[in-house]
């Protein structure tokens, strides 16, 4: 039996995620506004640090995994891009870096991040704003999705799990976290019908959008469905599984981008997979030659 940190533990497939893993015997420590082991607020770098110290603190028998579920969907109002780029990037990357040391003591941790299928199906969104989430400048991020007026925190949506998604890839391969035995995946889920995307049904401006989405197997997914990936994803199933992305949308994204991924590689990558391939085994003999 484990103990896994579970944002978003409140609600929705945090909350399901959070349930099924206390339902096998595990120790789970949950992280939310409210109703949770530790109440903080992710939204802010205080609120993240506190949360990020307070779960180590109840961790007393070490971390064996984590599951960033805590998010906020597309909304009205002018503060919502901020909130979503603040809790859905933010609230994952500094929680996971401060959890990191502590992941890596278990020698074979398991986190799970909550992207989603709106990363592939949500076109347009500006390729500023996933670069300024990799540069860590949220005001920049922010900035960059203005000019969609109120259709804005759509695309501040889309790009923060774009950019929570390309962070995972980029870091589950490198030596902090795959060479310490931290497994770094994400599910990918589509529209799940939770309390978050019942409150974009019941807004009139974004209803038509969510009930035109083509999900070719014509029904919304239900929390407890993607939990139990989530815990097949924390489970000794996945010891041989780092940087995924695991689509479980209904189909969405097979529809829209069919042909899209895996593609054949041109002859101009040719190099770039010969430099990968030496620097990385150029890293492996140095970490033998040390012992
Ligand atoms: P939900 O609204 O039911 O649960 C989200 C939880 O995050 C809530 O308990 C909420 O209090 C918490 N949260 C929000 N802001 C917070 C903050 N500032 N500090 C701490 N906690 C905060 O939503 P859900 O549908 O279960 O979503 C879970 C995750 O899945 C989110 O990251 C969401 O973006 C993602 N997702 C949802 C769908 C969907 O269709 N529901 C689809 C794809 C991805």
């Amino acid at each position: 039996m484990g103990t896994y940190a579970v944002t978003g533990s409140a609600s929705g497939m945090g909350k399901a995620t959070a349930d099924q893993l206390r339902a096998a015997g595990h120790t789970v420590i949950g992280v939310d506004l409210k109703d949770a082991d530790v109440t903080a607020d992710l939204s802010t770098s205080a609120g993240r640090s506190a949360a990020a110290a307070e779960v180590l603190k109840l961790a007393t028998t070490g971390l064996d995994g984590a599951v960033l579920a805590a998010g906020l969907g597309p909304g009205p109002g002018d503060s919502r891009s901020r909130l979503i780029i603040e809790v859905n990037y933010f609230g994952v990357v500094d929680l996971l870096s401060a959890w990191r040391t502590e992941l890596a003591k278990s020698g074979n941790a398991k986190v799970v991040i909550f992207s989603s299928n709106s990363t592939t199906t949500t076109p347009v969104v500006p390729g500023s704003t996933v670069k300024a989430l990799l540069a860590g400048d949220a005001e920049k991020a922010i900035g960059s999705v203005k000019r969609f007026g109120k259709n804005a925190s759509a695309f501040a949506y889309a790009g923060s799990k774009i950019g929570v998604s390309r962070w995972l890839r980029r870091n589950a391969v490198t030596a902090e976290w795959a060479g310490a035995g931290i497994r770094l995946n994400a599910i990918a889920p589509g529209a799940i019908l939770t309390p978050l995307l019942q409150a974009q049904l019941d807004d009139p401006e974004l209803a038509g959008a969510i009930e035109g989405f083509p999900i070719p197997l014509g029904t919304y997914g239900q929390a407890d469905q993607i939990a139990q990936w989530v815990v097949f994803m924390l489970s000794p199933a996945a010891d041989f599984m780092t940087g995924s992305l695991v689509f479980v949308d209904g189909g969405t994204d097979a529809l829209f981008r069919s042909d899209d991924w895996p593609v054949t590689v041109p002859l101009t990558k040719l190099r770039r997979y010969l430099r990968i391939t030496r620097e990385f085994n150029a890293r492996k003999e140095a970490r033998a030659a040390k012992g």
